[in-house]
Formats: C-alpha cells, structure tokens, sequence
C-alpha cells in the first residue's frame, strides 16, 4: 500500500535520482572499502538544502517535518544505512542548538552547517553508560567564565572527522534522581585547552566493521578547558520521567 502524498512521494523520488545520478552506488562502496567519510556528497547534500530541511525558518532553514526527513533518510540509505548517516545524522545533533541555543550559537553553528562546512556527532556513551545513558559520569565544572570538562567518553561516530563540532552530554549538577543535572555543551573543532592542571582531550580512531561511511568512533579522556561563552546549551537537562 502507498501511503504517501504525491508531494511526499516526489520527494522521497527526488533524493533518490539524486543518489544514483549525482553520487553513486561505486562512489558509496568506495567510501565504505576505505572508511572514508564522503565529504563530497556531504557538500553536495548541503548545497541542495538537505542540511536545511529541518531546521526552522527562523533560523534560515525551510522549516520542513519530520516525515520528509525521514524519507530523505530512507532514500539516502538505498546502498547502505551508514552513508545515510553520514550526511543526514547531524541534523538530528543540530537539531539540539535550533531548540535550545542561543541567537550566537544558532549563528555561529547552524550557518556553517547549512553550508556544509561543519558536522555534528553527538557524544552521549561512556564505558557506564550506554543503553543507561543517565548514568553518565563525566563532569563539567565552572571555573571563572570557562567550564572544565572531566571523563571518558567512547563511541562517538564522526569525532574524528573534518569540521566536527561534537555535542557532548555531561553532569553539571548533583541530584539525587541520575536523570537530572545533565547539560549539553558544543566542543568546536579547536577547543582551547587548559594550559595546566587538566589533561588535554585526545580524539583517536577505533576501527569497526560495516561502519565505515559514518565515520570512526572515537574514544577519548577529555581534560578541556572550553570557553563558556560559545559551550553550553540546554542547562539542566531533565530526561523524560526526571522531575525538576
Ligand atoms: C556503531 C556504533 C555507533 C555508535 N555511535 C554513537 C554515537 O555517535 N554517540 C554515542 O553517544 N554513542 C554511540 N554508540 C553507543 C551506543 O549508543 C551504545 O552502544 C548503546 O547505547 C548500548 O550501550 P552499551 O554498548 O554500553 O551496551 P549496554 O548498555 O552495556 O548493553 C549491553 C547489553 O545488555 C542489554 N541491556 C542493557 N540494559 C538492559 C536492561 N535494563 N534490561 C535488559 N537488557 C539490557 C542491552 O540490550 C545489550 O544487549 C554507538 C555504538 C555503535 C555500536
């Protein structure tokens, strides 16, 4: 049964010539033999507006719904899921600064993101907490006008790639209920690291099988000294079923 709307399945029709004309069932393999990110679809996705779709009019987006997206996703995954991933997995990241940033952040990410030039993996995992995510561990302290961030993080798909600005979950508060008190800082490409006392945050390559496109996952203890003025978004992070 088709249920879609003719405009739904014009769409969905679209991005699939797209793919078969403009990137390529050979240039997707490619990428997946060598564990390459596909930086150049990723550019030619953005200058379609594929990065702009969801993000709100507002924000200089085309303010477009989550059912268009996901048939974009779906078209996209047509020679494997990890390449869909790849060019489409950040705009679920961006998503976070277009709902809670400030004008700055909105503008100094969202921007180059429409564009193409930027990336965002999402860090969430640590050794403790995977499928329990509340359980993460790694701190952000303030100290002056800048927070400290203290942990280990793991899995983060794309840290390593060109342009990242990783969004990373961290405690900023202790509360009795473990789905409370967390924060969601952006780490740009080049953080300014502390020149004492933290240890510098290293992002190394961990390779998988069948993940190649997506990018390699980094693990990594971080020690980063981040400017508070471009870091933090959505202060005090309350899970569904925490209480305030
Ligand atoms: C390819 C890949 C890419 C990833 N990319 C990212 C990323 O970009 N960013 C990020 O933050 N994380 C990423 N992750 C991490 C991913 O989110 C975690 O692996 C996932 O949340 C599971 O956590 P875990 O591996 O610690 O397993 P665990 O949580 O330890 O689970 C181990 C096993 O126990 C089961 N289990 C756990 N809890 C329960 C329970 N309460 N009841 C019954 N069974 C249970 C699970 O189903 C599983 O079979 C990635 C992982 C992979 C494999």
């Amino acid at each position: 049964m088709n249920f879609l709307s003719e405009e739904q399945a014009a769409w969905k029709q679209a991005v699939e010539r797209w793919l078969e004309r403009d990137v390529g069932r050979e240039y997707i393999r490619k990428c997946d033999m060598e564990r390459a990110f596909p930086y150049e679809a990723y550019a030619k996705a953005a200058k379609l507006g594929f990065h702009r779709l969801l993000v709100p009019e507002a924000d200089g987006g085309d303010g477009g719904d989550l059912f268009s997206y996901a048939l974009m996703c779906e078209a996209l995954s047509r020679y494997g899921v990890d390449f869909s991933v790849a060019v489409a997995g950040s705009t679920f990241t961006a998503m976070n600064i277009a709902l809670h940033g400030t004008p700055e952040q909105k503008k100094r990410f969202l921007d180059p993101f429409m564009r193409g030039e930027v990336r965002f993996p999402i860090s969430m995992s640590e050794p403790g907490a995977g499928s329990d995510v509340a359980n993460v561990q790694t701190r952000a302290e303030r100290v002056g006008d800048e927070y400290v961030i203290n942990g280990q993080k793991l899995w983060c798909s794309g840290a390593a790639n060109r342009g990242a600005v990783i969004l990373m979950l961290v405690r900023t508060a202790k509360t009795e209920d473990k789905r409370n008190g967390l924060s969601v800082f952006i780490i740009p490409e080049r953080p300014s690291y502390a020149a004492a006392g933290a240890r510098r945050a290293r992002a190394r390559s961990a390779r998988r099988l069948g993940f190649g496109p997506r990018g390699n996952r980094a693990a990594g203890r971080a020690g980063a000294r981040l400017r508070a003025h471009g870091g933090l978004i959505s202060q005090g992070f309350y899970q569904h079923g925490g209480s305030r």
